[in-house]
């Protein structure tokens, strides 16, 4: 591959942003717009590489752009995830170290495509032979499964994510791939009973109607129209380019080459209709003797389909969905639920069961492409999550989801900026402090162990008496009446201030890439994330096994009175096992950006790329890299590549490593600035030097 040079002359703008000329917000953005318009999507910053969506196949990817990137070095060709897979992939292998790739963005800016592309390029590079090849194809088609069951259309992307994933992927200490583990976080199970306007269910429900053939569709009793089924969308049924049937297949064949049987498929999809059946299930009232209200199930006929589908009679069903028992220590007693109630609890099973049915998935995925653990390994984690959320209305879903990348963005302070304080330190190399805001602080606002909003939440879940989302704010209120990153209507008139865009309901954060109001309502609700105990146990008495298996704290035997992990205590443990798993790795980021609003080709709005270049941090991350310099190598190895630039160290040299260095940067007279001598490592400011290396080697 030859050295475009005239990419650096700025006719599309620079390749990588620390040769930008003045750096400021404008030329950032001016930079990736002329790049953009030039169908050059990825841009570096040092080794992060950002990507902004084209929402076109552009012809860079396959076996011959694989071929190309292969054993380049990073600076060698144009910018591309590739490179830095290609980087990732061969620090692993040469020299076994952990890797983890950190890719976000908002919905839409092309995360999951990108961590696809990732996955493809190093299964294409790493290792040969049929059982790493079926390694590979297992790897491969956990993407597709996990994609119909936990994907759908939102008015953002056609293809949403609607949970996070980690995935690492395990190697030998040859490189070739092993196995893996995929963590999943958060599914947004509201989606299985209530879309947006212009929203789809998850896929999976849509695929499974248009896919089936005749004889599954009978046998599910399923009715072909979308059109019939309660929980979905009743407007949108299709999506633009997307044919559900051939995706269908394409998923259950996905499923059997991960090893899931004929029998677990054939059971998952029962699962799939009994969600859409229980949607249909109609409450009605039903007044009792006494006149108090409640309710029974109108149309017999659906809930005996369920029955006889999962093997519980009608009358089991009914009973737990229209009644709710309590237990004290003396007796049992059971109530009547209205027709509101009966509906909860209705939506909230078909939830429960659709989330926990995923959470089987992602087990038996990972059951089948485990990897043993006597075997010793080296591993890439590849994180595809949620990035920062500023909706219109903010509840407990962004709430986590914003924690989760303040925690990510304490990440990328803590391993980029430290590191590399720490490595001009240990070099012995002068370093201009670089100022950034350090996030600490907001992290433990909502994290703390007591004194924490999330610790606050579960407290007011678990105290006895009555307890209510304003009760809980009040807490907070009282809490944090002097926080720098807190605010609500309370506080503010305590200091005289009135903002009337935040509700009396409404508390907001700053958090590092901007304040978000969140709305309290439903926060304990979700937290508290239960299911009647009377749900539960009639799932444990279904004849179906994976239905039945979903809900083992059905069985009486099993009912502990001890409540299990709120849904805020869950999500924190995870981030936390999340955290300490990315600091035990080299990081490698993806920046990924949406260029408009309209899932369109060409269209560049530059507000709307200047808000997510505030979210990710990207001035910061250049002017970190400014500071500092763009590359570094250990003298030995850079003395390598480079000796044949000078006679003095070619074809002999018989000095030290550094000294050799020396001679041929020497020769080539750049300013002082340009260059640094650390204890064991040279470095260059600009890549620009580097290139030029590159170049008159390529002419000896
Ligand atoms: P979410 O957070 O909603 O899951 P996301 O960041 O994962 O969003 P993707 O699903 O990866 O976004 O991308 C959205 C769509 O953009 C894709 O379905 C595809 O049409 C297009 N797209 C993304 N990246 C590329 C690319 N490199 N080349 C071509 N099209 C792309
Ligand atoms: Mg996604």
């Amino acid at each position: 591959a030859s050295l475009d040079m005239s990419l650096l002359d700025g006719s599309v703008g620079v390749e990588d942003l620390v040769l930008l000329e003045p750096l400021v917000e404008e030329s950032l953005l001016k930079n990736l717009q002329l790049r953009y318009e030039n169908k050059e999507i990825y841009t570096y910053i040092g080794n992060v590489v950002i990507s902004v969506n084209p929402y076109q196949q552009l012809p860079i990817y396959g076996p011959e752009f694989i071929a190309s990137y292969r054993d380049c070095i990073f600076y060698e060709l144009k910018p591309h995830i590739y490179a830095l897979a290609n980087v990732a992939y061969q620090s692993l292998r040469d020299r076994g170290r952990d890797q983890c790739i950190l890719i976000t963005g908002e919905s839409g800016a092309g995360k999951t495509e990108a961590s696809k592309l990732v996955m493809s390029y190093v299964a294409a590079v790493c290792g040969k032979g049929e059982q790493v090849n079926s390694v590979k194809e297992q790897l491969l088609q956990s993407n597709p499964v996990l994609e119909a069951f936990g994907n759908a259309k939102t008015i953002r992307n056609n293809n949403s994510s609607r949970f996070g994933k980690y995935m690492d992927i395990e190697f030998d200490f040859k490189g070739s791939p092993l196995g893996g583990v995929i963590t999943n976080y958060l599914l947004e199970k509201s989606r299985v009973v209530k879309q947006l306007k212009g929203e789809r269910n998850f896929h999976i429900f849509y695929q499974l109607l248009a896919g089936a053939d005749a004889q599954l569709l009978k046998a599910l009793k399923l009715e072909r129209d979308a059109k019939s089924y309660a929980y979905l969308n009743q407007e949108v049924f299709r999506v633009d380019g997307v044919d559900d049937a051939a995706s269908f297949q394409v998923v259950q064949n996905a499923m059997t080459v991960i090893g899931f049987s004929e029998k677990e498929i054939r059971q998952v999809l029962e699962v799939i209709s009994l969600v859409l059946k229980l949607g249909n299930v109609e409450v009605a009232d039903e007044y009792q003797a006494n006149g108090i209200p409640a309710s029974g199930i109108r149309d017999g006929t659906g809930i005996q389909e369920i029955g006889e589908m999962v093997g519980l009679s009608s009358g089991e069903l009914e009973r737990a969905l229209c009644s709710r028992t309590m237990e004290t220590a003396k007796e049992k007693v059971v109530t009547a639920l209205n027709v509101i109630q009966a509906q909860y609890a209705r939506d909230a099973l078909a939830k429960n069961i659709y989330s926990r049915l995923f959470n089987w998935i992602v087990n038996r995925i990972n059951e089948s492409i485990k990897v043993g653990t006597g075997e010793k390994k080296v591993v890439m984690g590849v994180l595809d999550i949620y990035g920062f959320e500023i909706l219109e209305d903010n509840s407990f879903e962004q709430f986590v989801i914003n924690y989760c990348n303040e925690k990510l963005q304490q990440v990328f302070i803590e391993m980029t900026l430290k590191e590399e304080q720490e490595e001009y330190k240990r070099e012995g190399i002068p370093w201009t402090k670089v100022d950034y805001f350090d996030n600490g602080i907001i992290c433990n606002l909502i994290e703390h162990n007591q004194r924490g909003i999330l610790a606050m939440l579960d407290e007011e879940c678990l105290r006895p008496g009555v307890v209510s989302d304003s009760t809980f704010l009040a807490k907070l209120n009282q809490q944090f009446s002097k926080h720098g990153h807190y605010e609500s209507k309370v506080t503010q008139n305590a200091q005289h201030q009135y903002d009337r865009t935040m509700g009396l309901s409404c508390f907001r954060i700053c958090h590092y890439a901007g304040k978000v109001t969140y709305n309290v309502t439903n926060f304990i609700d979700k937290n508290n994330d239960l299911l009647f105990r009377d749900l539960s146990q009639t799932m444990w008495k279904a004849q179906h096994p994976l239905l039945r298996s979903l809900f083992p704290e059905g069985d009486p035997k099993q009912a502990s009175l001890k409540r299990p992990p709120t849904a805020g205590a869950q999500f924190k443990s995870s981030v936390a096992i999340l955290m300490k798993n990315l600091y035990s790795k080299n990081p490698n980021y993806i920046r990924c950006i949406k260029p408009n609003e309209h899932q369109q080709r060409g269209q560049f709005s530059s507000d709307l790329v200047a808000t997510q270049a505030r979210y990710l941090g990207l001035l910061e991350n250049v002017r970190v890299r400014r500071a500092g310099y763009a590359h570094r190598q250990v003298y030995r190895s850079f003395l390598e590549r480079y000796r044949l630039l000078s006679c003095s160290t070619w074809p002999r040299w018989n000095g030290g490593d550094r000294e050799g260095v020396e001679k041929v940067l020497g020769e080539l007279s750049l300013s002082s600035e340009e260059l640094a001598f650390g204890k064991t490592k040279i470095f260059i400011r600009s890549p620009k030097t580097l290139f030029h290396l590159e170049e008159q080697r390529r002419l000896r």
